[in-house]
């Protein structure tokens, strides 16, 4: 029994916890299903990735990606974040980037081209 509506524990193992309960949330706004492609990075799995930034998010439990390639589920997906409370997000040609980083500038929302 998972602790969360639409992700299983293992989904989000290592997470921050209000990094969870917000995602779950921003499910459940979207209606549409949230494929976490990575959630914590350990510095060496960071490090190999070609567009990570040194100070990832990814390695205090604070960001997930979440699979999306289709411009009708990124609406839904972005509305869903937003409204549940997510105030930094990245836009990248395969998944969208959510993180509750407080260590990082709020308010913001990046594009990434070809990644
Ligand atoms: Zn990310």
């Amino acid at each position: 029994m998972s602790n969360y509506h639409y992700f299983s524990d293992e989904e989000l193992k290592g997470l921050d916890l209000e990094l969870c309960a917000m995602l779950d949330r921003a499910r459940g706004l979207a209606g549409q299903p949230f494929i976490i492609t990575c959630g914590l990075r350990t510095p060496e799995q960071n490090a190999a990735l070609p567009e990570s930034v040194q100070d990832s998010a990814h390695l205090s439990g604070h960001a997930v990606d979440l699979a999306c390639n289709d411009s009708e589920l990124r609406y839904a997906m972005l509305r869903g974040l937003i409204l549940a409370g997510f105030n930094r997000i990245g836009i990248y040609s395969a998944h969208i980037h959510a993180d509750n980083d407080l260590s990082k500038p709020p308010n913001v929302c990046w594009y990434v081209e070809g990644s």
